[in-house]
Order: structure tokens, then C-alpha cells, then sequence
């Protein structure tokens, strides 16, 4: 053989062993590492049994792959042919990549572990070598497979494909020094089989291209399958625990190391994750829970045997939980205790549930004890029938067997139906019911029971009826009682406001229907309330009676009558002609109570305000049609009583004004929103010093400012006035201090009080107790009341002014002329004072009659010892007549309007000066 061709066969990578042998298996030549290796010698002795071999390589070319004996164990080598150019066979080739070292070894591990499987890859001609263990774990045999790495990615799992193939290529481009992946190989049979596919680029070429790479194939599947196994089963437990409230953990106790699963901890919810160190964590808990754990601690040590307790963990600021504990001891080769491991479960909801059960079972037994409540049981196939003694009682029956039939023949025959068809309803899978019988006692006693029927199918006993009983006769004859009372007025004997809704309701949809008009009239007895506190509420329910008498007469026996609340009577006038005819009606009721009212001894006048609505397409219901003549019914009271007013668009807008303000008062003290003004009452004889009124003003923000004549009423109305007047008195007190001090003359101050006020309990002592504190003399303080606050009489009244008079402080009667014709009260009460109303003065250049009124009331006054104030003067010429009628001060425009305090002062000091020379004030500006 040509020396040129065996050179250049020679001329493999330096790390492989070469050994050129001839067309008979005999070597020819050897390169360095083959002749170290003593390779030519050892296949000299192995021309044999490389026959077979050759004689595969001749008639099918490629390589074959050949084993052969080392000194340490064996080499593997490649055998190749060589052919000339017309393809005769003229040598072969056998070289041992990478012959010493790891390689070697891989390939004795490979061999030796049945478990592998071999590869071996040519990278450069693409060839791969699969030993037979490889083939065999897929089932594969030599035809089946071709001997490419193609024929691998085919059988590969597409999934794990990418993976794998970067794996791959990452290793040849050197970047990791081994290559590992796991995949899914396609088995003979279809089925899948995971593969652990360890490797590694056994040779390079001189520039580090690599040549081959070298591997095994292990059959990872059944460890895979355990792997997913003990995955789901790891899952499964976890989900378990979870149910069960349940986790695990584990003490090293000689690193005191405390390990606890996180589920378990997210279920404690405690503040922060527990501490690692046992002996920390055992700081957070209380006394008895650390006795607990150094208790089991010291049995666990002495007795080195698994043991459970109860544990109570308290946390700040939450409510103590329950847990309960396994531990088992952990020992290590030597005897010697290592660890505790256990489970713990957290049972707080457990024993709050079984606590909350023993309650409920210990509170249903005595309710149902209490309450009379018999029990009883029915088998739903047999009919059989047990019931507790209590069943005995309520039926009225001795104590002896008795079955379904026998009882059910003491009920009435529809009672018996009614309960027949709920058991059925029941046992078809209905939900419990609860029914009504009746049944008649041997003694002839009708007897109500309410029954409550459930069905029981608990697990291992027959379905059964649960039937309780309750005897309720006395609670339906109430009831029929009940009914009754339940749509009259019990003190009028007329519909009360249930049954009037209900009547109404029929009537509107009559009149809806046959376009008939309809009205509805609301009554309010005006000052009912008063008439109460003052007479008290005998009185004011005779009162009530004999009113509403008064007023049923005058309708007709088609007219709606009924008591809608205290002092509120409702009518409901049908099918009238004209809705003037409303107004006709009103009239006739408010005339009906101008005679006062008589029983015994007692003698009342009264009067009412009526609201009037007319049914209309948008007041269709009884609710709106109420809403509409209880504003009307306002308006009425506003236009000062004792008259009646139809609803309309603008008793709607006055309505919604008074909610608002009523609305705004509320803390509108708190937030500062009120003041004082300051009028002067100029007395005529020329020396005393003026008085002073002091006057509210009210500055909404927002809104400017509102008059006191709209939000006085209002603030009566919802008691604000009690807070509000208190205000006032203390203000006008510290005022009326401060200008004295600085030395301004004035005789007193006086300061409205309204009705309200008066009556609320403790007024007389609060107004000196408020004079007390701000220093300010009662003898220089004047009340101003009007007529409606005086004309009534009672004992805490008479007190009241009785503890005025004893202080001194003065009391002036506001608007006088336009209230009650009956001024008894003026004898009654130690008034020092009459105003005249303003409405008087307006009218008196006018109206000679009104003019005639002014001066009468100068009379009475001083015929009874008063002195009389006009109010409301504007011009000179009223001015004049007052003052020749007598009147002792003048109090109006014409002097000054109402001036803040420091504006008042100033007039003050300049009415000092010109007051004493007759001159006229003209001070007052806009
Ligand atoms: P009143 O007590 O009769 O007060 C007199 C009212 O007439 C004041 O109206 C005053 O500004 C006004 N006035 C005074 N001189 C003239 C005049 O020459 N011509 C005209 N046309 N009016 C004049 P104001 O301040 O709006 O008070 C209205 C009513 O509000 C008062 O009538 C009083 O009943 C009530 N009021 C005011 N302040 C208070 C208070 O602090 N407490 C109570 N309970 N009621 C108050
Ligand atoms: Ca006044
Ligand atoms: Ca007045």
C-alpha cells in the first residue's frame, strides 16, 4: 500500500489512536498515540474476531464500532474501510477517539450499568452509534431506526424539542463543559418515555470544531412517573391540610431551627411571620401556652414517644385560636433525640362551632320548655309516629301510645288536608313549612297550632318527618283583637291612619276612575301640643273626643273621616262639583269649633289649620296627596291659623324652604352664623335714657342673610329656639355690659322670647343664671313675650314668672292687639309692659278706627299700670300722634333702623347730647 495514502490516513486529530490495517485485518501502521497505547500489538491478536467486522464494512461501507480489551478494562474504537478510487477495498482504519482518561471511563460506566443506554455521534459525517440497550429501551431494533440524529428529533417530544436542541448546541459551541437534558422519546409501541440524555463533545478538530460527541441515555421514565407522583400526592396533602385547617412543622431542637408550612402560617394571620428560633416564638405566647409546650417538651424527652396537645394562641388585638398539636420525636443513629416533627391543626372554628352547637341545643331545649313547643317525629314510609310529652299536653290527651291516625282524627278536616298535602309537598324534596291547625280537645276546647314540618334524612335512620307544635289559640284570639284595634282609633273610635290609607286608597282609584274630583283636607288643631303641657293629657284627650265629634257632624256620611295622628284628622271628600266645594267644607269645620269646647268643669277654645289637596294627575297617591295638603296645612298655619289654604305650586316652594332652612339651622349656631342688632326705644318724657332691643339676624353663608319672622317659626318648630334664645341672651347680656362700662346711657335691654322658650323646662333659671354669669343686673333686662306664650296658664309657668318677678325682670308684651281678645292674662301675669304691634301704627293715619285702637290701647295700659311702647314708627306725623295719644316710647325707623353694636353706641352718645334738647334723632341711614 502506498506509504502516501497510509501518511494521510494517519492524519487524524492528534488526541485520537490510529492504526491502519490491511484488506486482512493485520496492522500496517500506527500513529504516536495509537504505538503509545500499544494499540498495533493488541489488534494484531484481534484480526479474528474484527473478521465479521470487515466483512460488513466490505459489502456495506461506513463504520462499524468495535470493543476491544485495555489495560485498565477496554477501548472502544471505530473500524472504518478504506477504498481506491474504483471503490476496491485496499485498507481499513481504526482509530480510539480520545483513548485514555474520561472517555474511557464513560464508556466502562456506560457499559456497565444496564441502565444506560450508548451513543455515539460523528458529527462531521452525521453517523450515530445507538448500542443495543439504547434500541431496546424504545423497542426499537437495528432496521428500524436510521442512524442519523434526524431520525432522534423525530422521535422526540415536540414540546421538549427547543429545549434540548439548545442544550445541544450550547455544548458544541463549548459554552457549558457537558451537556444534560431530559425529554420524551416516541417508544416502538407510541407511548412516550422520559429519557435523562447526559453527553459530552469527546474530540475537536485542531480549531476546535467538534468531530464527536459521546453519550448515554438513561431511562428516566418510572422515576419520572414516582417524580409526578409524589408531586400530586405532595399537592394532595397540602390541599388536605388546608381543608383540615392543618399543617406541618418540624423543631430541629439542636439548632433550634423551627420550620412551619406556609399555609399554616397564612391561616394563623398573625401580625408578622413567626420567628425561626423556637425560643422566640415561645416569647409571643402566653404563660399557659409555654407551660403547655415545656410540658410536652420535658414528656417528649423523657419518654422519646409521640404525643398530641391543645394549644390556645393568644394575639394582640385578636381573638385567641385554637390549635391543636401532633409531634414525634426524631432520633439519630446514636439514640440521641434530633428533631420533632408533626402536624398541627388549627381548631378555633371547630371549638367556636362546637361551643355555639352546645348553646344552641341548651337554648332550644329551654325555649322549646318555655315556650310549650312539642316535638315529633313520623317514619315517612311506616307512618310511625313518636311525640315528647308536650305533644300530650297541647292535644289535651293522656299519656298513652297514640299513632298519626289518632291524632290527626282530633283536627278538622281541612287542618287534616293541609297537613296531608305539606307532608307529601315535603317528602317529593319541598322545603320545610310551616302551617296553622286546628283541632278540637276531647273537652270541646278549639285549639290553634302552628306547625313546623322538616324533613330528616340524616345517613343510617329512615327519612322522618320533624314536626313541632305550638299552640297559638291565645295569640290568634290577640290577633283577632289586634285586627280590630288595629284600624280604629281607640280614643275617637274613628279609622286611624291604617285604615283611612286603606279607604283612601279605594277612594282615589274610584274617583280615578270615574273622573270624579276628589279632595283631601288635613286638620291640625292648632296649639294642641301646648294645650297638653299646660292641662295635661286627660285633658287634652277630652278634648280631642269632643272635637272630633265637633267636626264628624258636619260631614256627610260619603266623606272620609279618621284620626291620622295626635292632633291630625284626615277627611276625604268624594265626587265634588267644584273644588271650591273643599273650601265650603273647611269653613263649615273651622265654624264648627269657634264654640269653645265644655266637659265637666273644664272649658277650652280651640282652633284648626286645614290643609286642602285636590287629587290630580300628579298627586295620584294617597302618599303625595298627604305630602300635599300637610304643606297646605303649614300654609294655613303660617297665614296665621285658625283658616285653611289649598295646596298649590307655591305652598309646594314654601314647603321645601321651610325643610331647607330647618335644614341650615342645624348647627348654625356652632358655625357662628348668627348676630345681634340693636334697636333704641326713645322714651318721650324727655330726660330717662333710651332702652334697647336687641334683634337676631341670621347670615347664611351663601345666602345672605334671612329674616327672623321666616326662621323663628321654624327654629319653634324643631327646638332649635331653646339653644338659639339662650345664645341670644347671653350676647344681648355681654353686650349690654360692655356699653355700660363704657359709661353709655341706656335703661335696659329687652330681648324676645318666644313661646317655646318660655315653656322649656328651667328657663326662668337659666335667664338669671345667664345674667349672673355676664354680670348684667335682672332689673335692667326686659322680656319681650308675645300674647300666644301668655295665654296659657300652668303651675311651671306661674313659677316661672313668680321667680321673674322676685329678680325684677322686666316683662313686655310684643305684638299686642293682634293675638287672643282675652286678656285675663294681664291680671294673671306681673307684665310691666304693652307694645303696640307695628300693624297698628302703619294704619293709624289711614284708618281713624285703627288710630282709635292706638289709643285704647294707651288706656288700657296705663289704666292697668303699663307703660306702652309703639314699634314700627317711620314717619314724623306717626310719631306726632303717638305721642299725643301718650305713648312712653317710640321705637321704629324714624328713629333708627336696627344698627350693629358699635353703630349703636355712636347713636347712643349722640342722643346723649342732643336727646336732653328735645332734638329728633335722625340718624338712622339704610
Ligand atoms: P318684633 O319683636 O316685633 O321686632 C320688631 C321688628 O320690626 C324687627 O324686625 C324690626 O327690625 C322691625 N322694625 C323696627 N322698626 C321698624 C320700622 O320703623 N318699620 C318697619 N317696617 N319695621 C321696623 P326683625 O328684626 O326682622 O324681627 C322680626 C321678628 O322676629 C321680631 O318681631 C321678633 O318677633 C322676631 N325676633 C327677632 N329676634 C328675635 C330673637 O332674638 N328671639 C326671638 N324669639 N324672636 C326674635
Ligand atoms: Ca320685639
Ligand atoms: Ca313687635
Amino acid at each position: 500500500m502506498d506509504p502516501g495514502v497510509i501518511a494521510s490516513l494517519l492524519q487524524h486529530p492528534l488526541t485520537s489512536a490510529v492504526v491502519v490495517l490491511d484488506p486482512h485485518g493485520r496492522p500496517l501502521a500506527a500513529n504516536s498515540a495509537a504505538q503509545a497505547l500499544g494499540l498495533p500489538a493488541t489488534l494484531a491478536l484481534y484480526v479474528e474476531q474484527l473478521a465479521d467486522n470487515r466483512e460488513r464494512l466490505r459489502r456495506e461501507g461506513g463504520m462499524v464500532a468495535c470493543v476491544l480489551p485495555s489495560g485498565s478494562g477496554q477501548w472502544d474504537g471505530w473500524l472504518r474501510g478504506v477504498r481506491d478510487e474504483h471503490g476496491e477495498l485496499i485498507a481499513f482504519t481504526l482509530s480510539i477517539p480520545e483513548p485514555a482518561g474520561a472517555v474511557a471511563s464513560r464508556w466502562e460506566i456506560g457499559l456497565d450499568s444496564a441502565e444506560h443506554g450508548l451513543w455515539d455521534w460523528d458529527i462531521a459525517a452525521d453517523i450515530v452509534y445507538r448500542s443495543e440497550r439504547w434500541k431496546r429501551m424504545l423497542g426499537y431494533d437495528d432496521q428500524s431506526l436510521p442512524g442519523n440524529l434526524a431520525a432522534l428529533s423525530e422521535l422526540m417530544h415536540p414540546e421538549d424539542h427547543p429545549r434540548v436542541s439548545a442544550a445541544v448546541h450550547a455544548h458544541l459551541a463549548g459554552e457549558t463543559d457537558s451537556y444534560t437534558a431530559e425529554f420524551r422519546l416516541r417508544q416502538r409501541d407510541g407511548e412516550w418515555r422520559w429519557i435523562l440524555d447526559r453527553g459530552r463533545v469527546v474530540s475537536r478538530t485542531a480549531d476546535g470544531r467538534p468531530l464527536r460527541m459521546l453519550g448515554t441515555h438513561t431511562d428516566i421514565h418510572e422515576h419520572k412517573l414516582l417524580e409526578q407522583q409524589l408531586r400530586e400526592q405532595q399537592a394532595q396533602l397540602e390541599e388536605a391540610q388546608r381543608i383540615a385547617s392543618m399543617g406541618s412543622w418540624s423543631w430541629d431542637c439542636r439548632r433550634d431551627r423551627l420550620w412551619l408550612s406556609d399555609d399554616f402560617i397564612g391561616q394563623l394571620a398573625l401580625p408578622e411571620p413567626p420567628p425561626r428560633r423556637a425560643r422566640r416564638v415561645l416569647q409571643q405566647f402566653g404563660a399557659e401556652a409555654r407551660a403547655t409546650l415545656r410540658n410536652a417538651w420535658r414528656r417528649l424527652r423523657k419518654f422519646g414517644e409521640p404525643l398530641h396537645f391543645e394549644l390556645e394562641l393568644g394575639v394582640a388585638g385578636q381573638s385567641p385560636q385554637h390549635l391543636r398539636v401532633w409531634a414525634q420525636p426524631v432520633f439519630d443513629g446514636d439514640g440521641i433525640l434530633q428533631r420533632l416533627v408533626g402536624q398541627v391543626q388549627n381548631v378555633t372554628e371547630q371549638r367556636q362551632t362546637d361551643a355555639l352547637i352546645r348553646w344552641r341545643t341548651e337554648l332550644l331545649n329551654r325555649v322549646s320548655a318555655l315556650g310549650r313547643i312539642g316535638g315529633c317525629e313520623i317514619e315517612v314510609d311506616t307512618r310511625r309516629m313518636q311525640w315528647t310529652e308536650e305533644c300530650y299536653r297541647i292535644h289535651g290527651l293522656r299519656k298513652e301510645p297514640i299513632t298519626l291516625e289518632q291524632a290527626l282524627s282530633l283536627y278538622t278536616q281541612d287542618s287534616r288536608d293541609t297537613f296531608e298535602a305539606a307532608l307529601m309537598r315535603i317528602a317529593d324534596g319541598g322545603l320545610p313549612e310551616q302551617l296553622e291547625l286546628c283541632f278540637y280537645r276531647n273537652s270541646g276546647q278549639r285549639v290553634w297550632v302552628q306547625v313546623l314540618i322538616e324533613l330528616d334524612r340524616r345517613e343510617g335512620l329512615p327519612p322522618r318527618f320533624v314536626v313541632l307544635f305550638r299552640d297559638i289559640s291565645r295569640e290568634r284570639e290577640a290577633n283577632e283583637r289586634i285586627e280590630l284595634l288595629a284600624h280604629y282609633d281607640r280614643l275617637t273610635g274613628l279609622p286611624n291612619r291604617f285604615l283611612l290609607r286603606e279607604r283612601a286608597e279605594e277612594a282615589m282609584a274610584e274617583a280615578r276612575e270615574r273622573g270624579q274630583t276628589l279632595a283631601m283636607l288635613l286638620i291640625d288643631l292648632d296649639g294642641f301640643k301646648s294645650i297638653n303641657d299646660s292641662f295635661g293629657h286627660a285633658t287634652g284627650d277630652t278634648l280631642l273626643k269632643l272635637a272630633s265629634t265637633r267636626l264628624h257632624q258636619q260631614l256627610r256620611n260619603s266623606d272620609l273621616f279618621g284620626r291620622f295622628s295626635d292632633d291630625e284628622f284626615v277627611v276625604v271628600l268624594r265626587d265634588l262639583a267644584e273644588p271650591e266645594d273643599a273650601g265650603h267644607v273647611a269653613r263649615k269645620l273651622l265654624a264648627a269649633l269657634t264654640e269653645p269646647l265644655r266637659k265637666d268643669h273644664i272649658t277650652l277654645k280651640v282652633s284648626a289649620s286645614i290643609g286642602i289637596a285636590l287629587q290630580a294627575p300628579e298627586l295620584e297617591d294617597f302618599d303625595n296627596l298627604l305630602r300635599a295638603s300637610d304643606a297646605a296645612m303649614y300654609a294655613a298655619k303660617e297665614s296665621g291659623r285658625n283658616t285653611f289654604h289649598y295646596y298649590s305650586q307655591d305652598v309646594l316652594l314654601r314647603a321645601q324652604r321651610r325643610l331647607e332652612l330647618e335644614h341650615a339651622l342645624h348647627g348654625a349656631l356652632d358655625r357662628e352664623e348668627f348676630s345681634l342688632v340693636y334697636q333704641p326705644l326713645v322714651p318721650t318724657a324727655g330726660e330717662s335714657a333710651p332702652a334697647i332691643e336687641a334683634l337676631l339676624r341670621w347670615h347664611r353663608p351663601g345666602h345672605g342673610f334671612c329674616s327672623p319672622a321666616e326662621f323663628i317659626p321654624i327654629a319653634e318648630e324643631c327646638g332649635e329656639i331653646v339653644r338659639l334664645g339662650d345664645w341670644v341672651l347671653g350676647e344681648a347680656c355681654r353686650q349690654a355690659v360692655l356699653w355700660d362700662e363704657m359709661g353709655l346711657q341706656f335703661s335696659r335691654i329687652a330681648v324676645n322670647v318666644s313661646a317655646v322658650q318660655l315653656r322649656d323646662r328651667g328657663f326662668a333659671e337659666r335667664v338669671l343664671e345667664i345674667c349672673r354669669a355676664n354680670g348684667w343686673l335682672p332689673q335692667r333686662l326686659e322680656l319681650e313675650l308675645t300674647e300666644s306664650a301668655l295665654i296659657r296658664d300652668s303651675e311651671a309657668l306661674r313659677r316661672c314668672f313668680d321667680l321673674f318677678e322676685q329678680n325684677g325682670v322686666l316683662l313686655a308684651v310684643d305684638d299686642f292687639g293682634t293675638g287672643f281678645s282675652n286678656l285675663h292674662y294681664l291680671n294673671r301675669f306681673p307684665v310691666q309692659r304693652l307694645k303696640i304691634d307695628r300693624s297698628f301704627v302703619q294704619g293709624m293715619l289711614a284708618d281713624a278706627n285703627t288710630a282709635e285702637v292706638t289709643q285704647a290701647i294707651v288706656h288700657l295700659g296705663h289704666a292697668l299700670g303699663m307703660q306702652v311702647v309703639a314699634e314700627g314708627v317711620e314717619t314724623v306725623q306717626e310719631d306726632a300722634l303717638l305721642r299725643q295719644q301718650g305713648c312712653d316710647e317710640i321705637q321704629g325707623y324714624f328713629y333708627s333702623r336696627p344698627l350693629a353694636p358699635r353703630d349703636l353706641a355712636q347713636w347712643l352718645r349722640e342722643a346723649e347730647v342732643g336727646g336732653r334738647l328735645g332734638q329728633r334723632l335722625t340718624l338712622a341711614t339704610g
